[in-house]
């Protein structure tokens, strides 16, 4: 029975508005968790234009992904075959701390854990105890496999196990059109092409059907908006508002390019590349036939036609004078979220939720996230909808607000004076309030974990150590030196990770051969 029809009314029905990658993997996971062979189930429909493109955009992930994959039981080398699919180990930030003056400063943000045998090792890194190695070298050995263009596992390793941890870089249209081949062959997805032309609402403010140009009134119980920015049934039709986060993140705009390797047999990184630039950053992603890459920018503090020349330079550096031939496609992005993500029967997953901007691939992240979220607590109930929905809420706004502190550190910490944009970013006033405390409160003792309460927290105090560091972000050691007394065991502990370095550098394959092999042998 469609919404309004009283308040004990099961849910049997859930459509899915929207067939990018947020819409398929909220169509996944729904079917996954509600779908049963008899008709006690939920069923799940998903309703697509065909008309109106996807983003297109979205080639980074971060690790939670591997889980997904394989809670979804997706085969790993069909989707490395698929998506056109590598790993990534990491992100190389490159002149995040000074504009290049001759030498460029670089830094991992790797996935592996920083070591630790039961000694936290930052105290004894920061006091000076692994000599000049830098903070991601003394602690991982993930950075030293990165650099050294290798992959994180070997064939004799599980499907989603590696020998260290990993994620993927994958072409975004490839995956949506993977998941709809996975939703509706494995999983029970209905699916239909139509354009949604308009939305009715019940008398209780509720949404009763979207309206299509090709199937008429689609009805259902819960609606999943995953329409992207445009946000038809949460943002235009509920009209639940945007909070929008430019006075923090100040990006709004990227220009992207796909461009050709130089060569078939061209060595694939293992990390994705971001490079800062007068007024943001470029990505440069490895996939297996091309590369990703764009410049995020803030069209505050620069044009769009300088904007795309500022990629084409960076372009010219690897590709030469072709980089003037490459295509490239402006995307404005709406930096921010919706005041409320689960509205009466509507919830939005994916850009029509919010998005803040390219930096750490946080978009699939929190979208695999809350789409797991609302299959693993789905309401049985109208009547239980609402405290369902008052949770979400709260838990997606603090996800959102931990999301954005992450990123801002990224910019803040910066010392780069060559341009307003990066001054501006250090703007004291600028800052989330939790994040100004954070930092404050580390300039007198590294993080621990009692500084991340939250075990939902999408970034943990391991990415914060990565970034802090590997900035230069500097903790006032003196006063606490006497606290660390386990010195011979930090360096014992510092040269098995330098040892772990070598054997495992002997011991990985090159990333594209081992791609290669993945794709051959599965
Ligand atoms: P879209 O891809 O926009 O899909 C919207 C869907 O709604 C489409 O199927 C469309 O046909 C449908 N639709 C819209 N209106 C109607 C209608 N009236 N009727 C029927 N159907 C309709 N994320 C990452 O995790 N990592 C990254 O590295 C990353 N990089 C990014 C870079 C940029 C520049 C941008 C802008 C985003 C990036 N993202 C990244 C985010 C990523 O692109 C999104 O997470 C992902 O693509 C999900 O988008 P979506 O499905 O919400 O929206």
């Amino acid at each position: 029975m469609a919404a309004g029809g009283g308040h004990d009314t099961l849910i049997k029905h859930v459509l899915v508005v929207g067939g990018g990658t947020a819409g398929w993997l909220a169509a996944c996971h729904l079917a996954k968790a509600l779908r049963s062979a008899d008709a006690t189930g939920v069923r799940v429909t998903l309703v697509e234009s065909a008309d109106i493109p996807t983003i297109g955009v979205g080639e980074g992930t971060v690790p939670a992904i591997r889980k997904s994959l394989q809670h979804l039981g997706i085969d790993e080398a069909d989707f490395i075959r698929e998506c056109d699919a590598t790993f990534k180990q990491s992100i190389k930030f490159v002149d995040w701390l000074h504009a290049p003056n001759g030498t460029s400063h670089a830094y991992h943000h790797v996935f592996d854990y920083p070591a630790n045998n039961g000694l936290d090792l930052t105290p004894y890194w920061l006091m000076g105890g692994a000599g000049n190695a830098s903070f991601v070298d003394a602690v991982s050995v993930q950075g030293q496999v990165c650099d050294a263009g290798l992959g994180p596992k070997v064939m004799t390793n599980r499907q989603y196990e590696g020998l260290t941890s990993y994620a993927y870089h994958l072409d975004a249209a490839k995956l949506a059109a993977f998941l709809t081949g996975h939703a509706t062959s494995k999983l029970g997805v209905e699916h239909k092409l139509a354009n949604v032309t308009d939305v009715v609402l019940a008398e209780d403010g509720s949404i009763k059907a979207v309206t299509t140009d090709a199937f008429g009134d689609l009805e259902a119980d819960l609606f999943v908006d995953c329409t992207g920015f445009s946000s038809l049934l949460l943002g235009q039709k509920m009209g639940v508002g945007f909070i929008d986060k430019r006075d923090t993140l100040f990006v709004d705009h990227a220009v992207a390019a796909q461009v050709p390797y130089t060569s078939a047999d061209a060595p694939i990184p293992c990390h994705t590349i971001s490079t800062a630039r007068e007024a943001g950053w470029i990505w440069d992603i490895g996939l297996t036939e091309r590369r990703g890459t764009g410049y995020v920018y803030a069209a505050d503090y620069t044009d769009h036609d300088r904007a795309e020349a500022v990629l084409r330079d960076y372009l010219r550096e690897s590709i030469g004078d072709a980089a003037d031939e490459v295509a490239t496609r402006r995307i404005p992005m709406r930096i921010g979220y919706r005041e409320k993500f689960w509205e009466k029967n509507c919830v939005a997953i994916g850009m029509s939720q919010g998005f803040v901007e390219p930096l750490e691939a946080t978009g699939l992240l929190v979208f695999d996230a809350t789409a797991r979220m609302l299959a693993d607590q789905f309401p049985p109930t109208q009547a239980a909808m609402p405290l369902l929905a008052k949770r979400f809420n709260d838990r997606v706004r603090n996800a959102w607000d931990r999301v954005i502190d992450f990123i801002k550190l990224h910019y803040c910490l910066s010392k780069r004076d060559d341009t307003a944009f990066w001054r501006d970013n250090r703007d004291e006033a600028k800052l989330p309030e939790g994040l100004r405390e954070n930092l404050a409160l580390w300039r007198t003792q590294p993080p621990t974990v009692y500084d991340f309460p939250n075990k939902f927290d999408v970034f943990g105090i391991e990415n914060y150590l990565y970034v802090l560091y590997g900035m230069g972000f500097e903790t006032d050691m003196a006063p606490l030196e006497h606290r660390y007394t386990d010195t011979v065991l930090a360096r014992e502990d510092f040269g098995y990770v330098r040892q772990m370095a070598d054997q495992m550098t002997g011991q990985l394959l090159p990333h594209r051969t081992l791609i290669d092999r993945i794709k051959q042998y599965g």
